[in-house]
């Protein structure tokens, strides 16, 4: 029942107009049961009147008037005051009209009922800590959940809004943690969580300066998680940073074999390491052996920019025409062709070369969105801003050629 009302008030639930209706149905079927057996039990016949009003109420909600549907459920518990399943939709309601003060006080006056169910009473604390989400008290919030699993360490949904909140506030050992209980209870894959959480954890000792444990870290998140991109990136910088190329290097190799889709975000890095690299043969050997892995736009636009480098200015046209002619809208390719002839005084080619490129501007080449809730960041994110899963943002292929193998 109360997973039922939970459901039904749930604003992204609220648009699905024909599971909207089956809710209705059941709504009023067992609403009406819950209130009637509450009637008989406690000897005592439910006014028409309050009934009324309660169903009024939910259709109101179902068209989306949210004053209108608070108004019914006020008349209804005014008539009747011990229909709690009456209070819950009024504080839901009350929540998503952001008047958390309200919302509160309904919570409390709930929980603090004398003769309540047992179930209720926490799932009015569940709802309490949402509340408290909602206004932004965070602490509070967290501390809510916690008594909730403290009653029922099973209570799934409330070590998820934990486990969110310790995220928010970059307490990733903590994450990592509830996580891990959240494991137990469900089947499914974490494995890509726990090593986001033990990158976090990398992070932050790498922030303190302990390279030693940051280090750790990383590798625990990558034999966690063989696809972890993050980890591998955060690691080979590690090691960029002592000097040791050469591991820096052979580490973000490991992207270009384990996450191909991702191959660009190892060629960033190596962009950033020219100016401070000595002898750039690792480098060279790297793109060597990832254009023998695949060939795709991204892998020619890091061959140009090495070939570049080392003051082959023909070679490194003539990648860039070879990732031209895989993908066309690859504005970066076409403004590193600009720049080149600018640089070799060309006027005239980079003139032509910039007119392709405006163009093309219109179209973002590197477009991401989520595949979970259809959300596109502007910059590539391991956990989705809106939806707040973790790796459901993926590249969006709009050439056919930049990427391979997904
Ligand atoms: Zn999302």
């Amino acid at each position: 029942m109360q997973s039922l009302w939970q459901w039904l008030f749930e604003t992204g639930h609220q648009q699905t107009f024909l599971a909207a209706i089956v809710a209705l149905g059941l709504g009023l079927i067992i609403g009406w049961g819950v209130r009637r057996d509450r009637g008989l039990r406690l000897g005592k016949a439910i006014p028409d009147k309050g009934d009324k009003s309660f169903f009024k109420g939910i259709q109101y909600i179902l068209s989306n008037d949210h004053d209108q549907a608070i108004e019914e459920f006020t008349k209804s518990v005014q008539i009747n005051s011990d229909t709690i399943e009456t209070y819950v939709a009024l504080g839901n309601l009350y929540r998503s009209k952001g008047d958390i003060d309200r919302a509160i006080r309904i919570r409390q006056n709930i929980i603090l009922r004398p003769t309540i169910d047992e179930q209720i009473a926490l799932q009015a604390l569940f709802d309490l800590g949402m509340d408290y989400r909602k206004g932004g008290f965070l602490n509070r919030a967290l501390s809510t959940f916690q008594k909730v699993v403290q009653k029922d360490p099973a209570k799934l949904k409330a070590l998820q809004e934990i486990e969110k909140i310790y995220e928010e506030l970059k307490d990733w050992e903590n994450a990592f943690r509830t996580r891990q209980k959240i494991a137990r209870l469900i089947k499914g894959s974490h494995d890509h969580i726990l090593a986001h959480h033990l990158v976090g954890m990398g992070k932050t000792h790498q922030q303190k300066g302990d390279i030693n444990k940051a280090t750790t870290f990383f590798n625990r998140a990558i034999s966690t998680h063989k696809e972890c991109v993050d980890a591998y990136l955060h690691l080979g910088d590690l090691y960029f940073a002592k000097r040791d190329y050469k591991k820096a290097i052979s580490i973000w190799k490991e992207v270009v074999e384990n996450v191909p889709q991702f191959t660009f975000l190892a060629y960033r890095r190596l962009e950033g390491a020219y100016a401070k690299m000595e002898n750039l043969k690792p480098v060279e050997n790297f793109l060597k052996e990832c254009s023998e892995l695949n060939s795709d736009a991204f892998t020619h636009l890091a061959l140009a920019r090495y070939l570049y480098n080392e003051n082959d200015i023909e070679g490194a046209l003539r990648e860039i025409s070879s990732a031209l002619d895989l993908a066309p809208t690859f504005w970066e390719a076409r403004r590193f062709k600009g720049e080149i002839l600018l640089t070799q005084g060309k006027k005239e080619e980079a003139l032509s070369a910039y007119r392709e490129l405006i163009q093309d501007l219109s179209i973002p080449y590197l477009r991401f969105q989520c595949k979970q809730c259809g959300f596109m960041p502007k910059e590539l994110q391991w956990q989705c801003p809106q939806c707040k899963n973790w790796d459901t943002i993926d590249l969006i292929d709009s050439g056919g050629a930049l990427v391979k193998n997904t």
